[in-house]
Order: C-alpha cells, then sequence, then structure tokens
C-alpha cells in the first residue's frame, strides 16, 4: 500500500501526532493481514458515503478502506552528512510515498526548540536542505555512470543526461527536484533514483491546545501558509495535544469534546484525506446486505486492476463490471430504481474507475 511518512525536526510534535493516529488506528482485528509494526499506523479514510450507501443497504457491517502513516523520528539538522542516525532515516523516507511535514507552530517555554526558538519556516527549509543535500548526493552518483555511458553514442543516455543535468541545477539551488518540470518519459528516467525531493508534500502546522479554535490569528501558521503556496502545497493545521485527546474518545463524547473546542471535525480526519489526495488516491465502494465496503484505488486504475484489490482472482478472471455512480445512486434511492432508470452500466476492461463509484464485479473462478 502507499504510505506517508511523518518527518520533521525534534519536539515539534510528531511523536504526539503518531501517537493519536495509532490510538484512533483502525480495529486490528477488522484488518488481519496488516503487520504489525510500531512505526506504521493504520488509520481509517473517514467518508461519509459510507453511512449513505449503510443507510440504503442496511448491511451487517460497514468497513472503511484504511490507509498508512509510517512515523519516521529523529531527523535532525547534518542528517545527509550522517548525524545522529542520519542516514537511516533518510532511507526510512525513500520508502514512503509521500510526507506529512510537521512544523511547531505553538509557543511552550517549558519544551525546548531544538534551535533557539519558534521559528517554522526555518524549520521546513532545515529539513528540506537535508533532503535536497541527500539527493544532490543521489544524482552526482548516477551522473558518473551516465557520463561513462555516454561514450556508446546511444541517444538515451544524452536524454538521461540532460534530466538529470537539470535536476541537479533545480537541487543546487536548494529546490525541490518536484519543481523541475518533467514529463512523463522523463519522469520514468530517473523513477529507480527514489529522490526524496520528489515526493508530494504536505504540511502539518502544529498549533497549541488554546488557538486550534482561531489558528487564523497565529503567525507562524501564516508564515507557512505563505511558505506552502509558493510550492502549491496544502497545509494542514492541528493541535497534536487535542487531537491524542480526542483519539481516546470515541462517538458522542468526541463530538461533544469538538464542539467545545469550536471544531468541525477532528484534525487527523482533514489530514488523513489531505495525505489520501496527495497521493493520488480514490475510493469505490461494493455495497449488499453483507456488507458496504470502501476500497482504495490510484486515480486512473482501470476496471480489473480496481478489482484485483479485493482479489488477485478478481482480477484474473475479470469478465464485466455492473457499475452506478454514487451521485446517481443516491438520486435513483436503491439499486433496483438505478437498474430501471438505465443508470446502472455493464463496463469492460478498459473502463477507468471514478471516485464513488459502486461496482459489482463479475469474473470467471
Ligand atoms: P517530537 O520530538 O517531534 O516527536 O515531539 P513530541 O511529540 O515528543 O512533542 C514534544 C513536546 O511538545 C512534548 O512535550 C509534547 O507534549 C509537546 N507538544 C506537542 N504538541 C503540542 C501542542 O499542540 N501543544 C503543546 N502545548 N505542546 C505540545
Amino acid at each position: 500500500p502507499l504510505t506517508t511518512g511523518i518527518v520533521g525536526l525534534p519536539n515539534v510534535g510528531k511523536s504526539t501526532l503518531f501517537n493519536a493516529i495509532t490510538k484512533a488506528g483502525a480495529e486490528a482485528a477488522n484488518y488481519p493481514f496488516c503487520t504489525i509494526d510500531p512505526n506504521i499506523g493504520v488509520v481509517e479514510v473517514p467518508d461519509h458515503r459510507l453511512q449513505v450507501l449503510a443507510n440504503m443497504f442496511q448491511p451487517n457491517r460497514i468497513v472503511p478502506t484504511t490507509f498508512e502513516f509510517v512515523d519516521i523520528a529523529g531527523l535532525v539538522a547534518g542528517a545527509s552528512r550522517g548525524e545522529g542516525l542520519g542516514n537511516k532515516f533518510l532511507s526510512h523516507i525513500r520508502e514512503v510515498d509521500a510526507i506529512a511535514h510537521v512544523v511547531r507552530c505553538f509557543e511552550d517555554e517549558n519544551i525546548t526548540h531544538v534551535s533557539g526558538k519558534v521559528d517554522p519556516i526555518r524549520d521546513i527549509e532545515t529539513i528540506n536542505l537535508e533532503l535536497v543535500l541527500a539527493d544532490i548526493e543521489t544524482v552526482e552518483k548516477r551522473l558518473e555512470r551516465t557520463k561513462k555511458n555516454l561514450k556508446s553514442g546511444d541517444k538515451k543516455y544524452q536524454i538521461e543526461y540532460d534530466v538529470l543535468e537539470r535536476i541537479h541545477k533545480a537541487l543546487q539551488e536548494e529546490k525541490a527536484a518536484r519543481s523541475v518540470e518533467l514529463d512523463e518519459d522523463e519522469k520514468m528516467i530517473i523513477r529507480d533514483l527514489h529522490l526524496l525531493t520528489m515526493k508530494p508534500v504536505l504540511y502539518v502546522a502544529n498549533v497549541s491546545e488554546d488557538e486550534i479554535a482561531e489558528y487564523e490569528n497565529n503567525t507562524y501558521v501564516k508564515q507557512v501558509k505563505n511558505f506552502a503556496a509558493q510550492e502549491g502545497a496544502e497545509v494542514i493545521v492541528i493541535s497534536a495535544k487535542v487531537e491524542s485527546e480526542i483519539a481516546e474518545l470515541d462517538g458522542e463524547d468526541r463530538q461533544l469534546f469538538l464542539e467545545e473546542l469550536g471544531l468541525k471535525e477532528s484534525g487527523l480526519d482533514r489530514l488523513i484525506q489531505a495525505a489520501y489526495r496527495l497521493l493520488g488516491l480514490i475510493t469505490y465502494f461494493t455495497a449488499g446486505v453483507q456488507e458496504v465496503r470502501a476500497w482504495t484505488i490510484k486515480k486512473g486504475t482501470k476496471a480489473p486492476q480496481a478489482a484485483g484489490v479485493i482479489h488477485s482472482d478478481f482480477e484474473r478472471g475479470f469478465i464485466r463490471a455492473e457499475v452506478v455512480g454514487y451521485e446517481d445512486l443516491l438520486q435513483a434511492g436503491s439499486m433496483n430504481q438505478a437498474k430501471e432508470k438505465g443508470l446502472l452500466r455493464l463496463e469492460g476492461k478498459d473502463y477507468v474507475v471514478q471516485d464513488g463509484d459502486v461496482m459489482h464485479f463479475r469474473f470467471n473462478v
């Protein structure tokens, strides 16, 4: 599965947030295939459409789709030179598909800031610099090799060389590799480098519990938002402390606590949804009297591969899919009505599954 790594300097609230994630975590019993790794937090993806479908189908159970966060603690300035446990952490970042970068936006005299005072932009730049430095090393190594291969006269090495040079230049200006405009072929060329600054990023501004309801007034948050806007990144404002308290509560208590704080939904829910979008993930549903269930696929996935998420047999023996769009089904009011109105379609192996599609697969065993 695709994962989002939680990174940030020490003492910004990563562990507090990660604890909230694991506490709010998906019922382990529902997901027997998930490995138990203390650094991985499995969360359910909040989706109001599940309850709507459940009201329609009255199933025995409702199963949300899940999503993984990875705790990548311990990144410090100098990591790319092997400072702290530098290289180990960088290699953990290499394995995730997106990055949630936690930034301290709360003042608290009792909690030391690693570099003396709260300054979110300096913090972001400190981490980003480590990632850039690590990438420069990776790119330079590859450039060496490509340079040698150039002598073969094969044109593909010239293309590779040019792409690497463009990325190298950006990195030297302390810009992320993802800021370089590349077409699909060029992206393929550098894919196996797993550059850290190629990964999509969102920023998590951690504010104090007193400020979460009116975080617009927090100057640090404004700074982070301006910074993120320059690179087209999203900012999720949370209070890690509040999230860890929310995670202890369920159902009604949770709703009451949120209302007390003047919040509509938990920050964690917003973070999960933002990370899901950042990874280009969408949800389709299966619905029946047994179960209403959400499934995760990458945007652009075709019907057989979408079926494969449920079971590899579904993909192998795929014949057709019966599909009705979520909105269409809602309007029709029931599956039978949708059928009568001709809203239920039969789609073949080239159908690109859309977010919210309610699917039923036909397959050979
Ligand atoms: P990490 O080193 O990034 O994992 O940071 P921690 O999660 O261990 O947090 C460092 C300290 O900041 C701890 O004492 C937390 O209780 C505190 N902290 C984290 N989030 C908040 C918050 O939203 N408000 C306040 N006041 N303290 C927080």
